[in-house]
């Protein structure tokens, strides 16, 4: 039985990520950062076979020893300071927990490495905020990065780092440079789940008004499910490589709210909508489209959710939620 241990398990990815493994047969590992993590408690009933694993981006101690304990074929870095607007506010903590850790993870991969005939294989989750003030359009792996967020800095820094020490140490490492991917499962702070969730709410009566930032962004949005796949499929090449993941499609702010409105019936979604400037952010990313040729080359992953299809679950996941609780 193959063995994988992932960082960010109670996150979105984590989720969908460890589906996907238990699913093809892997024992999965996920470290759980906290004494009493909420997160993983509420998760627990739906992934019971998941095994957690005490642990923190910011302390090496503690990333080797999961190592030892876990002796893991493929590791999964996918824990993250991840909202680009709270790494704005908390500028250090991001660059020490999405930039330095992703340094640990690879010194503890280095340190523990796995079986000589077996190396331990390492993703690394980057992402399309490191092309930020785009200097081309589509992005692909060889895009100059540009990021415009401390959060973007701390990606360049964790991909550049990851390319060095498959360079330095010949480590099996991968960078999957990933363009938004969303879900039922995505945090409510996210925009697309915001709108969804405000979507579904208003339409219930639960909520009178949706307060958003600039809608004037572009975005390449695909669907978290398709993604964990491409990420898996990275550690199954014979070398170790860097891929974009994308739709190679990009939609506005204002699609988004229009289509998830017009999903639960409401054609004037401006009459629900006002726009503040404490959502704005200090430097904003203007157009991401992803090109994924490489990915659906060489790994020949296709994503099976489109843009309205994705918007399309993620209301009818918030309306059940929401339902509910009426
Ligand atoms: P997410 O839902 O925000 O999950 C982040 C995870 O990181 C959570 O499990 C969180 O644990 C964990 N974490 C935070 N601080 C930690 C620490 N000090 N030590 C260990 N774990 C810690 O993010 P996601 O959407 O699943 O994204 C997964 C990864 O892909 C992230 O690295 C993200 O930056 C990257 N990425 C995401 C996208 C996207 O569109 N979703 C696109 C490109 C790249 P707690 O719950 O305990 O706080």
């Amino acid at each position: 039985m193959p063995r994988a241990f992932i960082t960010g398990i109670t996150g979105q990815d984590g989720q969908h990520l460890a589906e996907f493994l238990h699913g093809k047969g892997y024992e999965v590992f996920g470290m759980v950062k906290g004494q009493n993590n909420p997160k993983f408690t509420a998760m627990r009933d739906e992934f019971p076979y998941v095994e957690p694993v005490p642990g923190d981006l910011a302390d090496l101690p503690s990333l080797v020893k999961a190592m030892e304990l876990t002796q893991p074929d493929e590791v999964y870095n996918l824990g993250a300071i991840s909202f680009v607007a709270l790494s704005f506010n908390q500028a250090e903590l991001t660059a020490n927990i999405t930039g330095l850790g992703v340094l640990r993870m690879l010194e503890a991969v280095r340190m523990v490495g796995g079986a000589q005939n077996n190396p331990i294989r390492y993703y690394q989750a980057s992402s399309s905020e490191m092309f930020g003030k785009v200097r081309e359009i589509p992005q692909n792996e060889r895009t100059p990065f540009h990021p415009r967020s401390p959060y973007g800095c701390a990606k360049v820094f964790g991909h550049d780092i990851t390319v060095n020490y498959r360079e330095s140490y010949d480590l099996y490492a991968c960078s999957g440079i990933l363009f938004n991917h969303e879900g039922p499962r995505r945090g409510l702070e996210f925009v697309t789940r915001k709108v969804t969730n405000a979507a579904a709410r208003i339409k219930l009566g639960l909520q009178e008004e949706l307060v958003l930032g600039n809608l004037d962004f572009k975005r390449d949005w695909g669907y978290a499910g398709d993604y964990v796949k491409a990420m898996w499929l990275m550690l199954q090449q014979d070398e170790p490589d860097d891929y974009v993941v994308a739709t190679g499609e990009t939609h506005s702010g204002e699609e988004l709210v229009s289509l998830a409105f017009s999903e639960v019936g409401i054609d004037d979604w401006q009459r629900y909508v006002r726009q503040d400037q404490k959502f704005f952010r200090p430097a904003e990313v203007d157009l991401l489209i992803g090109d994924p040729s490489k990915a659906q080359t060489k790994l020949g992953w296709t994503r099976e959710v489109d843009f309205p299809g994705l918007i399309k679950m993620m209301v009818a996941n918030d309306l059940r939620i929401e339902s509910a609780k009426r």
